[in-house]
C-alpha cells in the first residue's frame, strides 16, 4: 500500500508552535521537554576492514558508499528530524548509528530517510532503504514480507488524551470515540479487531493524529507508550497518556526478507552494543530522558534463515 505524506500545514505548525512556547519550562514532576543533546550521545566504534560478502544489501552499500536507513521523523525520543538542520535524533536513530558502526560505516557515510509506517514494506522490498530502524514491530505477517533482526526493545500499546478527558482512562473506554491511529500499524489493527466499537481515524503519521487530538477532531491518539510519552513530554500541559500498556510491540530491525547475512549480524551488532554498554547509554541520552529508566532489553530471535 503506498501513501503519500499529507501532513497539514498548519495544525502541525501549530504543535511546534505550542512546543517551543513551553520549551524549557515544564512543570515539577513532567519530563524534561528537551530533546537529546548531540554532546551528550554516545560515539560507536566503526569496525574498518569489515566485509559482509553473502549480503547483496551489504555489498550494494559499500560500492554506493553509503548506507540508507529508513526511520521516523516525528517521533520525539525515538525518531526526530529537526527542521532547521535536516538532522535526525533519538534511540532508533542511535540503534541505526550502532548498526552502521557494526557494518563498517562511518557516520558521515550513513543517510536517513523518512518512511511512514505503511509504507516501511514496500521501502525494504523495493531497495529503497537499506535497513529500516523506527519503532517496527516484530510480527509473522510482516515476516512474510520483510526480515527482522532484534528485538532491541519491547514497547506497548497506550492511549494519549488531552488533559481535560476523564472519561478516557483505557481501550475499554473507547466506544463511540474517536480514535485516531497510523494507517498499516498494528495499534491501529488492534483497535479495529478487539474494539470495534471505537471510531477510528487514521493518518499516515501519529504527529498529524496529535494535532488533531489538540484541536479536538478525535478523542483519543493511539499507538505505543514509546511514541505518546514523547507528544505528551513535548506539551505536558495538554497531553497525558493514560493506563497501562495493552499489547507487546517488540522492535526489530527490518532488512529485505532473504537477506540472512544482513540479518544475522545486525543481531550479532545488537549483542555486542547491549553488552559493551552502548544500548544503555543511548537509552539514557534518549527515550530515558522521559524518565523511565533503562530496562534490560529482550532476548534477540535469531529466527531460523527464510
Ligand atoms: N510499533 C507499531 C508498528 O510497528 C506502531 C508504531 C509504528 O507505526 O511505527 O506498527
Amino acid at each position: 500500500m503506498q501513501r503519500t505524506h499529507r501532513t497539514p500545514l498548519l495544525p502541525l505548525a501549530l504543535l511546534l508552535a505550542v512546543s517551543s512556547v513551553l520549551g524549557g519550562c515544564g512543570r515539577e514532576g513532567s519530563p524534561p521537554v528537551k530533546g537529546p543533546q548531540p554532546d551528550q550521545l554516545p560515539v560507536y566504534q566503526v569496525q574498518s576492514g569489515f566485509t559482509l560478502p553473502d549480503s547483496g544489501t551489504w555489498n550494494r552499500a559499500k560500492k554506493r558508499g553509503k548506507l540508507v536507513v529508513g526511520a521516523k521523523e516525528d517521533q520525539p525520543y525515538m525518531g526526530e528530524k529537526d527542521p532547521a538542520t535536516g538532522r535526525y535524533s533519538g534511540f532508533d536513530i542511535e540503534v541505526a548509528k550502532m548498526m552502521a558502526a557494526s557494518l563498517g560505516f562511518e557516520p558521515s557515510d550513513v543517510e536517513f530517510r523518512t518512511i511512514a509506517s505503511a509504507n516501511r514494506e514496500t521501502a525494504l522490498q523495493n531497495g529503497q532503504i537499506d535497513y529500516y530502524v523506527g519503532t517496527y514491530t516484530i510480527n509473522d505477517n510482516r515476516k512474510k514480507l520483510v526480515g527482522f533482526a532484534g528485538p532491541y526493545y519491547q514497547a506497548g500499546q497506550s492511549l494519549l488524551v488531552r488533559t481535560d478527558e476523564n472519561d478516557i482512562a483505557g481501550p475499554q473506554d473507547l466506544a463511540g470515540k474517536r480514535v485516531c491511529s497510523a494507517a498499516g500499524s498494528t495499534p491501529y489493527q488492534r483497535i479495529e479487531k478487539d474494539y470495534p466499537k471505537a471510531e477510528l481515524v487514521a493518518y499516515d503519521t501519529y504527529s498529524v493524529c496529535v494535532d488533531n487530538l489538540l484541536t479536538y477532531q478525535v478523542d483519543a491518539v493511539t499507538t505505543d507508550d514509546t511514541i505518546l510519552m514523547g507528544y505528551a513530554a513535548k506539551v505536558p500541559d495538554e497531553l497525558k497518556v493514560v493506563g497501562k500498556p495493552f499489547s507487546e510491540e517488540p522492535y526489530g530491525i527490518g532488512v529485505p526478507r532473504g537477506d540472512n547475512a544482513l540479518r544475522f549480524a545486525l543481531d550479532d551488532a545488537i549483542a555486542a552494543h547491549e553488552k559493551n554498554g552502548d544500548w544503555k547509554k543511548a537509552y539514557d541520552a534518549t527515550l530515558g530522558l522521559s524518565g523511565v529508566p533503562a530496562p534490560t532489553p529482550p532476548a534477540i530471535d535469531r529466527y531460523p534463515a527464510s
